[in-house]
Parts: structure tokens; C-alpha cells; sequence
């Protein structure tokens, strides 16, 4: 089943156009692998399925519903029920300062959700288990390393429990030593069947975990395919270009 459709969009800032007719569909299980030089779209992409920018024209559906069907945005509401599927990981974690681990991830499920506290807390406990923090409760994130607070912000997207996690190169502000169990984290999830869109430079992990590799250049996506075919086979020469500066 088809989790994301997006159709033909485009986007502009000023007379840039940003994204030139992207398409491109994300089924259930899928982990997507969105590589591509810097400028390229990537982040804009991401942000625009999430509503944070609005497209131009084109058609994105989540889970079979309309956020804009050629150009037009359902009502407000129906956006707001839309984007509460996607999670989203950003690479500078975004945690609230002032708030303790578990105050952070439970947050946006109390303002959002209708549920109890309890439930609201099993689900806390159960998450920071499985991402290995769970002694850091009620630690405040200028305690944690890099990699400790990447790992709070992936738990904290998993507390909505979306259908599809959005990461937006999640390990380009960590330490070398810290990107690897950010990346374990994001595996364990791909193992879980979790569907994934992972923007990433990490060409190892797209390789093994993604079951499919965009390559996006200059707004388009210049190639796209599992990434047995396009790594070790890239048609285009921009992707092969792209390909030999970065393995
Ligand atoms: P990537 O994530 O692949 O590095 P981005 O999506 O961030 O690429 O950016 C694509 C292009 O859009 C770049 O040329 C960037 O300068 C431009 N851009 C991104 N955000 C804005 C914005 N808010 N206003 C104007 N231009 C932007
Ligand atoms: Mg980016």
C-alpha cells in the first residue's frame, strides 16, 4: 500500500524553482534513501510532506487522503490530521531545553492526543527502553551527548506513532564516533517494518538498510531504484559523478 503518493509538485522561492515535478511513491515498510549534493531539494522535499512549506502545484497524498491535490490544500483540520502520520527527525534535534527527556517525548502527545497520562507513560517508558534510554528520564538534554539527544528526538517522533518517519539528515551534526548508534537506532527501526524517508550522506547505511535510493540534483530526481542497481550500476552521469565523490 502506497503511504505517500506525490505527484508532479513544485516549488519556487522567489524565481528559484526548488523542486521541478518531483514524483515519486513511498509504500508501507519501505526505507527511501534520498541522497543528493547540497541544494539540491532534499530538505525542502521533506518539509513541504510535513506542511512546513507549502508547494506550488502537484498532488500529496498520506495513507490515501489529500494534503493538496494539484495545487489546493484540503481545509486545515484535514492537514492537521494529515501531518500528525509523519514524524519528523531534524539533524539539529530541536529538543526544548527546559524540559527533561521524558517531558520532552510525551509534550506533543498531551497537547495532541486524547489520552491518559498512564497511557501517555507506558508509552514513554516503553520507547526510552527501546532506544537504550532509559536512565535518562528526567535528565535535562544539555546532559546528553549528540548522539543521546538524536536518539530522544527519534523517540519523540515515535510517541505520535506515525505511520511514515521523516529524517532529515539526522547524523550531519554529530561526531564521527556518535553518528553509529543514531544509525543502529534507525536499523532496529527498519527491521521493525517501521517505513522510513532517511535524507542522508551516509552512504553505507543507505546501502544496507534503504530498499530504495532517490537520487535528487537541481530539483529533479535525477535517478531512483534499489540500491543494488543504483550504486553499483548508476545510469545517469550526474548520479555517477555524485556517486564517486562520496564512496
Ligand atoms: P538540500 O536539503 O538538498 O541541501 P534545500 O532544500 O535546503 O536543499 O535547498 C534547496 C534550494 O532552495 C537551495 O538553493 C536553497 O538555497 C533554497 N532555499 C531553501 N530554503 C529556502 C528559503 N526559505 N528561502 C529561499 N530559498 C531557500
Ligand atoms: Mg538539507
Amino acid at each position: 500500500m502506497a503511504i505517500i503518493e506525490i505527484e508532479n509538485i513544485k516549488k519556487s522561492y522567489d524565481k528559484v524553482d526548488v523542486l521541478k515535478q518531483i514524483t515519486f511513491e513511498v509504500n508501507n515498510n519501505d526505507v527511501v534513501a534520498v541522497i543528493g549534493p547540497s541544494g539540491s531539494g532534499k530538505s525542502t522535499m521533506l518539509r513541504c510532506l510535513v506542511d512546513l512549506e507549502k508547494i506550488d502545484g502537484g498532488s500529496i497524498r498520506v495513507c490515501g487522503e489529500e494534503l493538496v491535490k494539484d495545487g489546493i490544500y484540503s481545509p486545515p483540520q484535514k492537514i492537521k490530521q494529515i501531518t500528525t502520520k509523519m514524524g519528523m527527525v531534524f539533524q539539529h534535534f530541536n529538543l526544548f531545553p527546559h524540559l527533561t527527556v521524558k517531558e520532552n517525548i510525551e509534550l506533543a502527545p498531551k497537547l495532541v492526543k486524547k489520552e491518559s497520562a498512564a497511557t501517555i507513560h507506558d508509552r514513554s517508558m516503553k520507547i526510552l527502553e527501546k532506544i537504550g534510554l532509559s536512565n535518562f528520564i528526567n535528565v535535562y538534554p544539555a546532559k546528553l551527548s549528540g548522539g543521546q539527544k538524536q536518539r530522544v528526538a527519534i523517540a519523540r517522533a515515535l510517541m505520535m506513532e506515525p505511520e511514515i518517519l521523516l529524517f532529515d539528515e539526522p547524523t550531519s551534526a554529530l561526531d564521527p564516533e556518535l553518528t553509529g548508534e543514531v544509525l543502529e537506532v534507525m536499523k532496529d527501526l527498519a527491521e521493525e517494518k517501521m517505513t522510513m524517508i532517511v535524507v542522508t550522506h551516509e552512504m553505507g547505511f543507505a546501502k544496507e538498510v534503504a530498499n530504495k535510493v532517490i537520487f535528487m540534483d537541481n530539483g529533479v530526481i535525477e535517478e531512483s531504484g534499489p540500491p543494488s542497481s543504483l550504486f553499483t550500476n548508476p545510469q545517469s552521469l550526474r548520479t555517477k559523478a555524485f556517486l564517486s565523490r562520496k564512496l
